[in-house]
């Protein structure tokens, strides 16, 4: 029997390989040269906007939020067709999160329900990059109209996407991305924080660390000796180890063939999926090219589910992202609501990721398909009986 084809999956090459060995034979495991190195090869995808690395996607997003001085008393617009991290990082700062709904068609979030949110106690308001495909930052920088809050990217499915030709990094004040195995690119566990304004990366960096104040003229009592540090604002140890770095440094060297892959794969998939009934395929903006990260169907006439466990019995992984994050029971809890939400909750009704991955050969991919047209076909035999 042919093991289950993955919704996601990382690509690792023996030059990756060697790559991390050669870390390990060295002298710096972590906070060595291989960290500012991957950070400078980062900031040739980013549009030169600086990066610094951290441990994984959710704490970017927590970095990112304390680097944007979210505290309590501080509101923080989210869309809810994401990841949980990208809400609960800001509540973990003792924010509180206003949802607001996404686009009918790319299921970010939607410009004019992010004004409709926003207040003077709005500090961030969070786009997501859902499945590779840009939000649309010049509406949601209008958005934010007279109010002093900042525009965060959750870009973890997105590096290397742009935007009317502006790259991912360049077009938000803070963005995040993830290099969990099943992203665009991975170190295993990893991630990044991006900014275009040296302040705002230089207090990210400072929280990364554990909030260590190095430089001798921003120390309060400078003349302790040379073994003296401070903390002048609380941190965390978020730190990406020179390991890791290296990785992501192998692996960014194929980032642009990784994306020319799921390019091709997409392709395939609207073109072989085009006329067949009961499901809608992703849509796409004039202004957008995505990095596509997933391949998201909808799959109409409330038969998601039965279509997610025929696949899933025919081998094929198939995902689904994201339950809407004010449903999980610790949103529920503080009193978010079900219906508050109404484009994304109906989206999360029907949809479905198939496989995109740069390893899919093009005969899985058309085995996915087949199936996907066999699951399809299998119910509308049942219900015409
Ligand atoms: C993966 C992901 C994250 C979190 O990244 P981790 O590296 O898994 O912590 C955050 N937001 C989105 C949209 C993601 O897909």
């Amino acid at each position: 029997m042919t093991a289950m084809l993955p919704y996601g999956r990382h690509s690792v090459t023996e030059d990756d390989i060697a790559a991390v060995a050669g870390v390990l034979r060295g002298d710096w495991l972590t906070t060595g040269p291989q960290v500012e190195a991957f950070e400078a090869d980062l900031a040739a995808w980013t549009g030169g906007a600086g990066c610094a690395t951290v441990s994984n996607g959710t704490a970017a997003l927590h970095v990112a939020y304390a680097a944007a001085g979210v505290g309590p008393g501080d509101e923080v617009i989210v869309p809810p067709m994401t990841f949980v991290a990208t809400a609960s990082s800001a509540v973990a700062l003792g924010a509180k999160v206003v949802f607001a709904d996404v686009e009918e068609d790319t299921f970010t979030l939607d410009p004019a329900a992010a004004a409709a949110g926003t207040t003077s106690r709005t500090r961030v308001v969070s786009a997501v990059d859902y499945a590779g495909h840009p939000a649309d930052y010049d509406a949601l920088r209008a958005a934010l109209g007279g109010h002093d809050a900042l525009l965060l990217a959750d870009a973890a499915h997105s590096i290397g996407a742009s935007y009317k030709g502006r790259p991912v990094g360049s077009l938000a004040d803070l963005t995040t991305l993830s290099f969990f195995p099943t992203k665009n690119l991975t170190t295993a566990e990893g991630g990044a924080v991006v900014s275009p304004h040296p302040e705002l990366l230089k207090r990210a960096r400072r929280f990364r660390g554990v909030g260590v104040v190095r430089e001798r003229d921003e120390q309060r009592w400078p003349d302790e000796g040379g073994w003296h540090q401070e903390v002048h604002e609380f941190g965390l140890n978020y730190r990406l180890p020179d390991v890791l770095c290296a990785l992501g440094r192998s692996q960014l060297r194929r980032l642009g063939e990784f994306l020319t892959r799921r390019d091709h794969l997409v392709a395939r998939y609207d073109e072989a999926l085009a006329d067949l009934p009961g499901i809608r395929l992703p849509g796409r903006r004039a202004w957008a090219r995505p990095a596509w990260h997933l391949y998201p169907i909808r799959v109409l006439d409330g038969r998601r589910r039965e279509v997610y466990d025929r696949m899933r019995a025919a081998g094929i992984g198939v995902q689904v992202n994201y339950i809407p994050v004010h449903w999980h029971p610790a949103f529920a809890d503080l009193g978010y609501r079900r219906g508050s939400c109404p484009v994304a909750e109906s989206f999360y009704s029907q949809q479905l990721s198939l496989p995109l991955y740069p390893g899919l050969s093009d005969a899985d991919q058309d085995r996915v398909i087949d199936a996907l047209a066999t699951a399809l076909r299998a119910g509308s035999v049942r219900s015409a009986a």
